[in-house]
C-alpha cells in the first residue's frame, strides 16, 4: 500500500518578510515494507518530509504519492483521515498523555482511527507486549522510564495497524542502551508486520540499521544508499 514516490517537492515557510525553504525540489522513492532512514543536519529540511508524508503539512508544490493516492493536493478534512488510517507516529519526546495509563494511551489511539470499528487494529495489552511491556500496562507514563515511554510509543503507533510508520528522532532524547532497545523493538515490528517505517535523525550511526538510506542537506537529497545487509542495532558501534 504504502510505496513513496515525491516529485519535485517544494516547502517554504514565511517568518515574518523572510521566505525559508525547508525542501528545495526533493524527489525520492521509498519502498513499502523497508525501514528507511532520512539523514541529515539540523534544519535540513528532515521534520518538515516527515510531516509531508504524515499528511501534518501539505507541499506548496510537487507530489506526495503515498501508494496509490496522491496526497499533496488533499484538503483538510481528507488529509486528517489519511492520517488517521495510514500513519503512525513517534516523536522524539515520546508525546503520551500524562494521565492516561500505557494501556489506555494505545488503546486511544486505535479508537481514534476507527480501528476496532474495521477490525484492523491490534489488542493495545498485545501490543504493548510485543514491546516488551506486558507487565507495566497500567503505570502512567510519569511511572515509566524514558525508553520504556517510547516503546508505549512505539506501541501506540503501530496499534491501529497503519501502513505507515513515522518516527522522528525517535532516540534523541534516549541514552544509548536505551535507544538500541528502542530500535530492537523497531526493527524486529518493521519485520514481522511489513509496515513501512521511515526514521528521521541526524545521528549517522542509525543509518546502519537501514533498508535504505536517503541523506539530505540544505533542503535536498544528497544521495540515496540501498543496504541489502542492514546492521541489526546492537551491531552497531555507537
Ligand atoms: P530538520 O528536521 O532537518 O532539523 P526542519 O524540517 O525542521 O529541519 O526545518 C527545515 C528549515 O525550515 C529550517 O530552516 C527551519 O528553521 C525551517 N522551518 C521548519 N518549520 C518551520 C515553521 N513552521 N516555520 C518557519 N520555519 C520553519
Amino acid at each position: 500500500m504504502s510505496h513513496i514516490v515525491l516529485r519535485d517537492v517544494r516547502k517554504t515557510y514565511r517568518m515574518g518578510n523572510n521566505l525559508i525553504t525547508a525542501l528545495d525540489g526533493v524527489s525520492l522513492e521509498i519502498e513499502a515494507g523497508q525501514l528507511t532512514v532520512v539523514l541529515g543536519p539540523s534544519g535540513s529540511g528532515k521534520t518538515t518530509l516527515l510531516n509531508l508524508l504524515g499528511g501534518l503539512e501539505s507541499p506548496d508544490s510537487g507530489s506526495v504519492r503515498v501508494g496509490d493516492q496522491d496526497i499533496a493536493g488533499l484538503k483538510n478534512g481528507k488529509l486528517t483521515a489519511y492520517r488517521r488510517h495510514n500513519v503512525g507516529f513517534v516523536f522524539q519526546f515520546f508525546n503520551l498523555l500524562p494521565t492516561l495509563t500505557a494501556l489506555e494511551n494505545v488503546a486511544l489511539s486505535a479508537e481514534m482511527a476507527d480501528g476496532y470499528a474495521y477490525g484492523r487494529a491490534h489488542d493495545p495489552a498485545e501490543m504493548l507486549a510485543r514491546v516488551g511491556l506486558g507487565d507495566r500496562t497500567d503505570h502512567y507514563p510519569g511511572q515509566l522510564s524514558g525508553g520504556q515511554q517510547q516503546r508505549v510509543a512505539v506501541a501506540r503507533a503501530l496499534a491501529k495497524n497503519p501502513a505507515l510508520v513515522l518516527a522522528d528522532e525517535p532516540t534523541g532524547s534516549l541514552d544509548v542502551q536505551t535507544g538500541i532497545d528502542v530500535l530492537k523493538v523497531m526493527r524486529a515490528l518493521n519485520r514481522e508486520t511489513g509496515q513501512t517505517f521511515v526514521l528521521v535523525t541526524h545521528n549517522s550511526a542509525i543509518a546502519g540499521i537501514a533498508d535504505r538510506v536517503i541523506r539530505v542537506g540544505s533542503g535536498k537529497v544528497q544521495n540515496i544508499i540501498n543496504n541489502p545487509d542492514p546492521f541489526e542495532p546492537d551491531e552497531i558501534e555507537w
